[in-house]
């Protein structure tokens, strides 16, 4: 689909940190990462959510995320186990409208809150923030 990213990345006209793909599915890092090796399994064919998603390709994608998620563990990625997350719509955060799958590494004691780090990715009062800066880096520059 134009206008696409993760199209694009499927398609080879993106770049992206390509781990895995097959005939049907392509898995990439995540471009923020909640932990190093976030990683994200897409079906090469566009669709946006899950409502849009044939079974049988959503079982594609989770049989290659249970294969990253499994290969985590093995790689020197600090990996113990792994979180599957699907986003999906809006209200669920989903913020890329061609369903993927997160495959997030974990580590025993890495105190990560998803649902925390899902958010803290996504700074809801930006504009708030980017001002604060401004202020804050204005003061430096003036000596204030
Ligand atoms: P979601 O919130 O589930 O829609 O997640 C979309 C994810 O895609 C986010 O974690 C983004 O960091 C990630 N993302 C967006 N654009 C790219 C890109 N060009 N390459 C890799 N990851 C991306
Ligand atoms: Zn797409």
């Amino acid at each position: 689909m134009k206008n696409c990213v993760f199209c694009a990345i499927a398609d080879g006209s993106a770049p992206a940190r390509i781990v895995y793909s097959d005939d049907d599915v392509v898995a990439f890092l995540d471009i923020r990462p909640i932990r190093p090796g976030h990683t994200l399994v897409i079906p090469r064919e566009h669709h946006a959510d899950l409502g849009e998603l044939p079974a049988e390709l959503g079982a594609k994608m989770f049989a290659a995320a249970q294969r990253i998620g499994t290969a985590m563990r093995r790689a020197p990625i600090d990996a113990d186990g792994a979180n599957l997350i699907i986003n999906d719509g809006r209200a669920a955060f989903q913020t890329v409208f061609h369903s993927h799958i997160h495959v997030v590494p974990r580590r025993h004691g890495d105190r990560i809150n998803l649902a925390k780090g899902m958010l803290l990715r996504r700074d809801s009062a930006a504009d708030t923030t980017a001002e604060r800066l401004r202020v804050a880096l204005g003061a430096a520059v003036e000596g204030r």
